[in-house]
């Protein structure tokens, strides 16, 4: 980046920082990921000097042979990818793919059943404070309070009482697995469609560690950019039927041009996706999850549904009188970057939370194992422990760094 550092050496510097910062940090946000150097590559090239609005074969502009040999590529790579029957892959993030489907689906005023914020779900399916909640009629469900997971003869009930048009499941901060068939029939015996949103487990989906909504569900929405470990993004697949209503509610209905860049870029992560080695690295990622979720049980931690099937955990801190935003702060000192979370029967607002949500797609793909993944669940349980020693947590800073300096972002990269 040598033209960079001499044209702008003040974002050159912040990048340098944030660079730093990645690399000297255990990274615990269960949302993020670290992408192959070969999907940044893609992203930072010329494919970002060019309109390509509409479809391989069918753009409202000249000049676009190459791009729309790119575009096709990702869409059959993710087609074989899920085993989809049409793949949009046109979405700038997960949130635009959903109102996407909204878009194809639904007029304003129409009943969506969702499962609520506090309970795990997603600001885009339905809440108040997103325009999926002020442009639809929006109905909630939850998990159930004694086992704190989804059931789904309640869910059932409420969706013969609400009758809504669209049930959308999926969540952003559920431990546990989820039945998509489950979803798809009760959607199909109240005659709404149905909508996965697998945003944060897409990578599990596709390597065979969760059940898949696709084909199962009429739509399927995602990020690239969480466990699939792609570039930052969103893409719908449905059936043939749907693929027109699709095709049409992303462009023209959402969407102007499609970042060319960063399509190339997710076609490069659906390759790598395609993988043993990535099927592997999924695998790992569930059994660091399942090895901190225990270690934090063993340090008398308090797990939400008593553990996860899945990559993230989410600690219940509420008998340990430790709001979320404390403990989010206090591991921060200490290098380890979480994100408070409510959790379910919050008694705290959104902004202090009782939980915090531990995830390990990042630190599986700088390489640490379940030996590691102790080790880090006994530092996240020494300085909630010794929440206003600040001695403490320096000294756990001090190894937090030492551990990630042997595990580097991109090996074949200096590190600033
Ligand atoms: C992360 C997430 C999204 C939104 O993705 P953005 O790309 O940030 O818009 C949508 N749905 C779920 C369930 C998510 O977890």
């Amino acid at each position: 980046m040598s033209s960079l550092a001499l044209f702008d050496p003040e974002i050159f510097d912040l990048i340098n920082k944030e660079h730093k910062r990645q690399v000297e940090g255990l990274e615990l946000i269960a949302s993020e990921n670290v992408v192959a150097r070969e999907v940044m590559e893609a992203m930072g090239t010329i494919l970002t000097n060019k309109y390509a609005e509409g479809y391989p074969g069918k753009r409202y502009y000249g000049g676009c042979e190459f791009h729309d040999a790119i575009e096709n590529i990702a869409r059959d790579r993710l087609c074989k990818l899920f085993g989809a029957e049409h793949a949009n892959v046109q979405p700038h993030s997960g949130s635009q793919a959903n109102e996407a489907v909204y878009l194809s689906c639904l007029k304003p005023k129409d009943k969506i059943l969702s499962q609520s914020l506090n309970n795990g779900g997603h600001l885009s399916h339905g809440d108040p404070a997103n325009m999926s909640g002020k442009f639809f009629d929006v109905s909630f469900y939850g998990v159930d309070y004694d086992t704190e997971v989804l059931d789904y003869g309640t869910i059932e009930e409420l969706a013969r009482k609400v009758k809504p048009n669209l049930i959308v499941c999926g969540a952003s901060a559920y431990p546990r697995e989820i039945d998509f068939k489950a979803f798809a029939e009760i959607a199909e015996d109240v005659g709404a469609k149905s909508m996965a949103d697998i945003a944060h487990i897409s990578g599990l989906c596709c390597a065979g560690l969760h059940n898949s909504p696709v084909g199962v569900t009429t739509y399927t929405t995602s990020t690239t950019h969480k466990t699939l470990r792609g570039p930052r993004g969103g893409v719908i697949m449905c059936g043939k039927e749907s693929a027109n209503s699709i095709d049409k509610a992303v462009f023209p209905g959402m969407q102007g041009g499609p970042l060319m860049h960063v399509i190339a870029a997710k076609a490069v992560c659906f390759r790598e996706a395609l993988t043993d080695d990535y099927k592997e690295y999924a695998r790992q990622i569930v059994k660091n999850s399942r090895t901190l979720a225990s270690t934090l049980e063993d340090n008398n931690f308090r797990l939400v549904s008593g553990g996860t099937d899945n990559h993230l955990c989410l600690l219940d801190l509420s008998d340990k009188n430790i709001s979320g935003q404390r403990a989010e702060t206090a591991l921060g000192k200490a290098g380890i970057t979480v994100n408070k979370n409510t959790i379910p029967r919050e008694d705290l607002t959104p902004f202090e939370t009782s939980g915090i949500r531990i995830g390990t797609p990042t630190i599986t793909t700088r390489g640490m194992k379940e030996d590691e993944c102790r080790q880090i669940g006994d530092w996240i349980a020494k300085v909630l422990k010794n929440i206003d020693n600040n001695n403490v947590i320096s000294e756990v800073k001090k190894e937090v760094t030492a551990l990630c300096l042997k595990y580097p972002l991109y090996p074949e990269i200096r590190d600033i």
